[in-house]
């Protein structure tokens, strides 16, 4: 009884097969002969193929206001086996081209096909439209398709919001989605979000007579597909900060980045000299981005990523960091800055002698860094210079020094942190001692940084240890559910006990009365910082400084530069006690160097 029941069973499978078998077979004789989409693609002439340009994503700031939108604009296309019997004059003065534009586009044109549509003048502003649109039935071969422009309505952070620009043979070869005329995201986060704002296009058939005119939808549009809208991007950016950064920022030269600490959201990063972002839009782009790029200020090279610079006085954090974590020093370690102690690197401050680590902070004593260097690095624990000296590279590597961040910032330099092979090299091996390489204490010779690194080192002494990698865009909306981008907890290889320490010699900088920010020390906001001032061997030298507030959990951690500025206190650090005024408080009484900050002038230096 059970056998014959499975029997059956097995009869009525192998039935079900065969029949499947069959239905594939009907459908694909279907899909090749009889199908209409075949027919269709046949008869290319009399039916015009549009393509349904989606809107682009929509682009808010943290708080969401509006960064990005779209505008329309259309595109004239031209099918030139189509054009025929065409008044030239009258149709050049229609699109305010003359013939001799007329006939290098017409060439363009019939080069990449002589049936197939293509853009025969890109991008008409919505208000010449309704007029062209009115006399085109004159014209056959021509149609108008609609496209969207982006607009930027705060002419701020173009560095970070990027630009689009038509798709190169390139990008075509790379993703099969994109035809010839299409935009594609060429920088900032349009590029990187590219797939996620371009949407889907959508396409119409259209029935066209001999005059040009369209007879309506081909088989009442059952092959058309609608194009789906783009997906909205929230950024991590304060649109109100970034103004005010890069306001205070203007006729200088350098960057501001910075971070929230709980999350490594850029709050905002700021790259001086900047550009207006609706220059690079649409038809202007091709005439402005050569000027832009000919300008000596470099306004297109974003700094806040892609410059490096010695770290400066800021390196002795991260000096003390593992000097702790190594065991060789303690918060009470006294080092004297006179005698044999003042050579070879000096100190240029007046200050009690010896001192400790905390004041060695707050001072910025080269001698003191110098001398926590020679106790890591020549360490009797380790069994050569180089394998000391290769931990600690391994600690700044655990702070993301030396190479770029795991998130959606496009462009970034790694810096550089020297491997111990490099100085065997230059000085052969086994003959080079700490004090060979003594500038690395104070930030200076091979080390390099990008601001964007440094305000993360001071986002993970603000955590007390850890951080997330920096990154720019905070959420994504998608099909109406706005999901928010999760980021990995990282650490460094200090341990988090030791990170007090320095966050209180970073509140002496500015609180003690001898701090190199006490200037600016405020009565309201407990603040952190760390003055750096950097060699600069082409001119003035370059004012660093890092900081975070309030110590008690941190809401802002920032890093500024400002090139060819002098000493850092003398600009950067009044810069950043501003960024982290305007941040924590919005609206604050304003201090008296806010006034002379925002009228220097550093450009012609
Ligand atoms: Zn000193």
């Amino acid at each position: 009884m059970k056998d014959k029941f499975y029997e059956n069973r097995k009869i009525i499978l192998k039935g079900l097969v065969v029949a499947i078998s069959i239905l594939f077979i009907i459908r694909l004789f279907y899909v090749q002969l009889i199908d209409e989409r075949y027919v269709l693609s046949a008869n290319n002439n009399v039916l015009r193929y549009v393509t349904q340009y989606p809107a682009r994503g929509l682009v808010y700031d943290r708080n969401g206001k509006l960064l990005i939108y779209n505008e329309a604009a259309y595109d004239m296309m031209v099918i030139p086996r189509l054009v025929r019997d065409l008044d030239t004059l009258e149709f050049c003065s229609l699109l305010g081209i003359t013939p001799d534009d007329f006939i290098i586009k017409m060439e363009r044109a019939r080069k990449y096909s002589s049936h197939k549509a293509s853009v025969f003048e890109a991008q008409i502003p919505k208000d010449s439209y309704g007029y062209i649109e009115e006399k085109l039935y004159k014209f056959s071969g021509f149609y108008v398709q609609s496209r969207t422009l982006r607009k930027y309505p705060n002419l701020s952070a173009a560095h970070s919001l990027g630009y689009i620009g038509e798709v190169n043979p390139r990008e075509i070869e790379k993703d099969p989605y994109y035809k010839m005329g299409d935009y594609i995201g060429k920088s900032g986060i349009e590029k990187a979000y590219e797939t996620e704002l371009r949407g889907r296009k959508g396409l119409k058939i259209k029935m066209v007579d001999v005059f040009n005119r369209e007879k309506g939808s081909y088989l009442d549009g059952r092959y058309d597909t609608s194009a789906i809208a783009g997906n909205d991007l929230t950024m991590t950016i304060d649109l109100e900060l970034q103004e005010y950064g890069e306001l205070l920022m203007q006729n200088k030269r350098g960057s501001i980045v910075a971070i929230e600490p709980a999350t490594g959201e850029i709050l905002a990063l700021i790259s001086s000299p900047s550009y207006d972002p609706n220059l690079l839009v649409g038809r202007i782009r091709n005439q402005n981005y050569p000027i832009l790029e000919a300008d000596s200020l470099k306004p297109l090279f974003n700094r806040a990523l892609l410059a490096t610079y010695p770290p400066g006085s800021t390196f002795k954090l991260i000096g003390a960091l593992i000097g702790l974590q190594e065991n060789v020093i303690s918060v009470n370690t006294q080092y004297a800055c006179a005698g044999v102690n003042a050579v070879p690197i000096k100190c240029s401050h007046n200050h009690r002698s010896p001192l400790s680590l905390l004041e060695a902070i707050e001072q910025s004593c080269n001698p003191y860094f110098w001398n926590v260097f020679k106790a890591v690095i020549d360490n009797p624990h380790y069994s050569s210079t180089s394998s000391a000296f290769e931990k600690w590279r391994e600690y700044l590597l655990s702070f993301n020094l030396g190479k770029t961040f795991d998130s959606d910032l496009m462009i970034e330099k790694p810096g550089n942190v020297p491997a111990p092979e490099y100085y065997d090299k230059y000085f052969g091996k086994n003959r080079w001692r700490s004090m060979t390489i003594r500038s690395l204490s104070i930030g200076q010779g091979e080390l390099l940084v990008t601001p964007l690194q440094l305000a993360n080192v001071t986002a993970i002494i603000a955590n007390g240890g850890f951080y997330y990698d920096p990154h720019i865009v905070r959420a994504i909306k998608r099909k109406g559910i706005i999901e928010t981008l999760s980021y990995k907890k990282k650490e460094t290889l200090v341990a988090l006990r030791h990170f007090e320490t320095v966050a209180e010699g970073m509140s002496r900088v500015y609180n003690s009365e001898s701090g190199t920010a006490r200037w600016y020390a405020d009565t309201e906001i407990l603040m952190c910082g760390k003055t750096g001032t950097v060699e600069n061997p082409h001119g003035d030298n370059h004012s660093l400084f890092i900081a975070f507030a309030p110590r008690e959990n941190p809401k802002i951690a920032l890093a500024v530069v400002v090139e060819n500025a002098g000493f850092g206190s003398t600009y950067a650090a009044p810069i950043a006690t501003l960024m982290m005024k305007k941040f924590i408080q919005r609206e604050f009484e304003k201090p008296y160097y806010e006034a002379r900050i925002i009228e220097t002038n550093l450009l012609n230096k």
